[in-house]
């Protein structure tokens, strides 16, 4: 188990002391096992990191885990997901989407709700898969016009702060997948599988990996959401 960086946090001197695990940035997932998130309240308003735990808690509901670039493995064992896929499976997930988690978050009452404390709400996980997608065909125009610049990391929860998702409208959410969507699959749909470019951490990669990245984050965040929509109120 992959524990992170531990800290202590105003340990003996400041109310409400806080012990800290900094989740990696978002290309840190093809580490092998889980990092798991203790507590995550530090700053202001709004200064709040998302956790991973992945597991069931013992009130039933359901913690992000974060999520893990794995090709070696056969399947994602939380949702299931085939890391075999084609690259045209992975684009029929991705192209799929939008009416799927529309039927999701469409006059969901909770969709702005935290499921637990830490955890993303479903309107969240939505503006963090704009996000993803959007990156995500910045990384394949990068394999297909200028892939000697490669691709460095970036950090989910980060960006998720400074765009502050948690007083996003998850409707005008709806709107933006949609129009990610839209112009991720006409790139992937350009980009040659096997054309490649070096990421920063994960080493080379090609356009069907990243595909296939992207294609889990959607399938696995679409189950976080309804997770989230089915859990109860805290
Ligand atoms: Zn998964």
């Amino acid at each position: 188990m992959s524990w992170g960086r531990v800290r202590l946090v105003g340990v003996g001197f400041l109310p409400g002391w806080l012990l800290r695990v900094d989740l990696p940035p978002k290309c840190s997932k093809g580490r092998p096992g889980r990092s798991t998130f203790i507590t995550h309240r530090e700053g202001g308003p709004g200064a709040v990191s998302v956790g991973s735990f992945g597991d069931r808690a013992e009130d039933g509901t359901w913690f992000h885990t974060s999520m893990r670039w794995q090709p070696q493995e056969e399947r994602c064992a939380e949702c299931e997901f085939s890391w075999t896929i084609e690259p045209e499976e992975s684009i029929a997930l991705v192209d799929g989407s939008p009416p799927r988690l529309a039927s999701l978050i469409v006059g969901a009452e909770r969709a702005t709700d935290r499921p637990a404390e830490g955890v993303w709400s479903p309107s969240e996980y939505l503006w963090h898969l704009v996000d993803v997608l959007r990156i995500g065909r910045e990384r394949l125009l990068t394999i297909a016009t200028d892939p000697t610049a490669g691709i460095p990391c970036w950090d989910e929860n980060a960006l998720a702060e400074v765009r502050n998702y948690g007083a996003l409208s998850p409707a005008v959410g709806l709107i933006a997948y949609e129009g990610v969507v839209g112009e991720w699959v006409a790139t992937a749909r350009t980009v040659p599988a096997g054309a490649s470019v070096e990421h920063a951490q994960d080493g080379t990669m090609t356009a069907g990996d990243i595909m296939r990245r992207n294609a889990h984050e959607v399938a696995h965040h679409e189950l976080d959401i309804q997770r989230g929509l089915r859990s109860k109120p805290v």
